[in-house]
């Protein structure tokens, strides 16, 4: 019996222990009253019939023992003693008066309605068999002329007990209908009640049943009891493939494992979860579903099932993603658009400001599109553009982004060039140039069609300015693109044309330097480092540039835009392959000299670089002790640990290192420590101010006497006055002279020719 059953069935079961309780009283009190009055009146007949009144004493006191118990509480038990004993006494009674014949046996009747009401069908049975047993006995009894004539004695005491026994039988009879109907009035309404029940139960099994979002409901070990027709319609399962199988055979490898951890995390909790998950159909089908799980809990609190409602998503972020493609993607070649192109502008932008890098931004434009597509075709042109789109995707780096702003417009955003305006525009302009070149070879169209094509390209650098809007880029970019096409297009402009021009000027050196290095157009120069006793002790090997156009170029010109690509290495390479052949050039003819040679930062990261020079001394044969490599603290700011290993194991051969420009770098005399440092090189501009300026003056004794501390040599660069040597002779005795005071660079072999002349 369910819950709801038995919580139904309780108000019928009252009305029956109320009915039962007045039943009970109403006949003891009967029974007293009837017992009770014929015993009194008995008493007066004479001669007193002692048997009859005794009787009726022990009748009264009977239902007087069922009225107590009765208000005890014990009312079934008082029923039993009534029934049984007055059953008992009236039997006795009848088999004394009259027998079958006798005024009493209305009595039997009234005690099996009685029991049949109160004590129910059992007893009741139990009653009639005893009683017609009684009734039998009595008649062969009766057939025999046992019973002496029956004596109906005191009139009064024989109407007392005619209408004792009314009352009691109609009292009953009336009072057990009266409950009866109410029995079933509220039966009625029970079932009305139940039936009402249960049609809000079956609305909302439809409810589930017939959700548009998938339920399920599983066990606490989450095996499937329960599925609706939205799921099965969705999964492809039939109900008996389902229900009874563990719930993971409904999850995908694509859903991350922490949806499940957070999931079960919660349920386990006892809490609900939402979110969304791949799920796999019955073929294995996989769909974007979004749902949410939650334990179900009985009323006394208990969780002892988990409910899944999910919906099936997928079309909704199929049609999300095609809104997004739509919005922010070109239909022809698939790539962002102006609107996509705008927003990533303004977090370039942001970036870009925190950082404190510059980017660029070019904008392409085709020269003469439209007489292409108006000669050719739009079919024509619409192939040109996505060619070139994927052309132009091919040269970016990574984290670049290409867009078509326009119909036959393209941008390209670089980000993160350089710290260095300068740099940064003379990287731009080499994409620029890049561009200008993948366009050289002409477009294979459909049908065998080739078309060449030239294009213009304006180019900008941001931030220039702080708080920059995205639009004032590409409206800058636009200005530079229409100069670009006003000089008669196929060409690339600055918006900055400054800017543009060091640039170019920066991509030409790049592109001669490349010749240069390996044509013979480079030259060492030397210049001497003095000792205290104006005693040479050494030169630095300084790089020189013999352009067949523009003549010697110094290496402030040339240098730093080497360094902004592999090119240093190369030329570094050449420098101090040339600076061994020299040194053991002299070795051997007698006049062994100590040299030192510049080292970019660049050079030393290469992973070869150790071996390579250990290559280079057994080739050229030129003594490590001799040879000393400048290196500047730029040097130390990334991958110190490696950089201290390779100067480790290059000291080890000998070679020592010196710290060039010293001062002007990260200045932290704590990492030279760290470092197999013999020399440091004090920048020039601290030289020079020394004489006259007390903060460049303290700035030079620290750094003595920090070196005479460590042991190092000390070189001062740029010495240029006498005020500028006398000041440094006065702070140290051991400090090397270096600057134009004491010589200049010169070419190697003139410097040489006096040298190898010395005595
Ligand atoms: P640096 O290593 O600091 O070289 C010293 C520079 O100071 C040289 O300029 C030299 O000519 C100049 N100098 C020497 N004495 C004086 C003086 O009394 N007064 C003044 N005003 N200047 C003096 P240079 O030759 O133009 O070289 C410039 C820079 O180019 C060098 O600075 C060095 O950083 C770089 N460099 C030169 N050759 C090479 C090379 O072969 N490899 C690498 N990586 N860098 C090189
Ligand atoms: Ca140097
Ligand atoms: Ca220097």
């Amino acid at each position: 019996m369910s819950v709801l059953d038995r919580a139904a069935m309780d108000p019928v079961q009252e009305v029956d222990d109320q009915v039962i309780v007045k039943l009970v009283r109403l006949a003891a009190m009967a029974i007293l009253g009837i017992g009770g009055v014929i015993a009194v009146l008995l008493l007066t007949e004479n001669p007193i019939k002692w048997i009859q009144f005794w009787l009726h004493v022990a009748v009264a006191l009977t239902a007087l023992v069922g009225l107590v118990l009765s208000l005890r509480g014990h009312d079934r038990w008082a029923a039993s003693v009534i029934i049984w004993g007055s059953w008992v006494i009236v039997s006795a009674v009848t088999a004394s008066n009259g027998g079958v014949r006798g005024p009493n046996l209305l009595n039997y009747p009234v005690l099996i309605v009685f029991s049949g009401w109160i004590l129910g069908t059992r007893p009741t049975q139990w009653l009639v068999a005893l009683t017609g047993l009684v009734f039998m006995g009595l008649v062969w009894a009766d057939g025999r002329g046992w019973f002496p004539p029956a004596d109906y004695g005191n009139k009064m005491a024989y109407a007392a007990y005619l209408a004792g026994i009314l009352v009691l039988t109609s009292g009953l009879t009336l009072m057990s209908r009266n409950s009866y109907l109410r029995k079933i009035a509220l039966a009625r309404t029970v079932a009305a009640d139940l039936r009402a029940r249960e049609n809000e139960l079956h609305k909302l099994y439809l409810a589930v049943e017939q959700s548009p979002d998938s339920i399920l409901i599983t066990d606490l070990a989450s095996r499937i009891e329960y599925v609706n027709q939205a799921f099965l319609r969705n999964s492809g399962y039939t109900q008996q493939q389902i229900v009874g199988r563990k719930a993971g055979v409904l999850g995908s490898t694509q859903t991350p494992q922490a949806t499940y951890d957070a999931m079960w995390a919660a349920l386990a909790d006892g809490k609900s979860w939402s979110g969304e998950y791949q799920s796999l159909r019955q073929d294995g089908s996989e769909f974007t579903a979004s749902a949410t799980m939650a334990p179900l809990r009985q009323a006394d609190g208990t969780i002892t099932h988990y409910v899944a409602v999910s919906r099936d998503i997928t079309a909704q972020r199929e049609a999300e993603a095609r809104i997004h493609q739509l919005s922010f993607y070109d239909s022809l070649t698939g790539l962002p658009n102006r609107t996509l192109l705008l927003q990533w502008l303004a977090q370039a932008l942001t970036r870009s400001q925190q950082v404190g890098q510059q980017s660029a931004l070019l904008l392409l434009n085709v020269d003469r599109f439209k007489t292409l597509n108006d000669a050719r075709g739009s079919a024509v042109g619409d192939a040109l553009l996505v060619k070139l789109g994927s052309r132009l995707q091919v040269l970016l780096r990574p984290g670049d982004v290409l867009a078509r702003v326009a119909a036959d417009e393209f941008a390209l955003l670089l980000h993160d060039l350089s710290t260095d305006s300068a740099a940064a525009s003379h990287q731009a302009l080499e994409m620029a140039h890049q561009i200008q070149s993948s366009l050289d070879r002409p477009f294979g169209l459909p049908q065998g069609e080739e078309v060449a094509v030239t294009a213009s390209v304006g180019i900008t650098l941001f931030p220039l300015a702080a708080q920059e809007e995205a639009d004032e880029v590409l409206r800058r970019a636009h200005n530079a693109l229409h100069r670009a096409k006003l000089e008669g297009g196929h060409r690339n402009a600055f918006f900055d044309a400054r800017m543009g021009e060091s640039a170019q000027q920066r991509f030409l050196i790049e592109r001669e330097l490349q010749q240069a290095i390996g044509g013979g157009q480079l030259q060492l120069y030397l210049q001497p480092q003095f000792d205290g006793a104006r005693q040479v002790v050494g030169a630095e090997v300084l790089v020189r540039w013999n352009h067949p156009q523009r003549g010697l170029i110094g290496p402030g010109a040339f240098i730093p835009v080497a360094e902004e690509s592999e090119l240093i290495v190369r030329l570094g390479s050449w420098v101090l392959e040339q600076s061994c052949m020299l040194m053991a050039h002299e070795t051997v003819s007698g006049h062994p000299l100590r040299l030192s040679v510049n080292l970019s930062s660049r050079q030393f990261r290469d992973a070869g670089f150790v071996d390579w020079v250990k290559d280079l001394l057994r080739r050229t044969g030129a003594d490590p002790t001799q040879l000393t490599l400048e290196v500047t603290e730029s040097l130390l700011i990334n991958n110190m640990d490696e950089v201290i290993a390779a100067m480790g194991q290059l000291s080890a051969l000998g070679i020592h290192f010196s710290i060039d420009d010293f001062g002007t770098g990260y200045s932290s005399l704590a990492y030279l420590k760290r470092l197999p440092i013999d020399e440091i090189k004090i920048d020039k501009s601290f030289v020079q101010d020394a004489p006259v300026d007390t903060d460049d003056a303290a700035l030079v004794e620290t750094i003595l006497s920090v070196a005479r501390h460590m042991h190092l040599k000390v070189v001062a660069e740029g010495v240029e006055t006498q005020a500028q040597a006398d000041f440094l002779a006065r702070q140290s005795r051991e400090v090397i002279y270096q600057g134009y005071l004491f010589g200049k660079p010169e070419p190697a072999e003139v410097w040489l020719g006096r040298w190898r002349s010395l005595p």
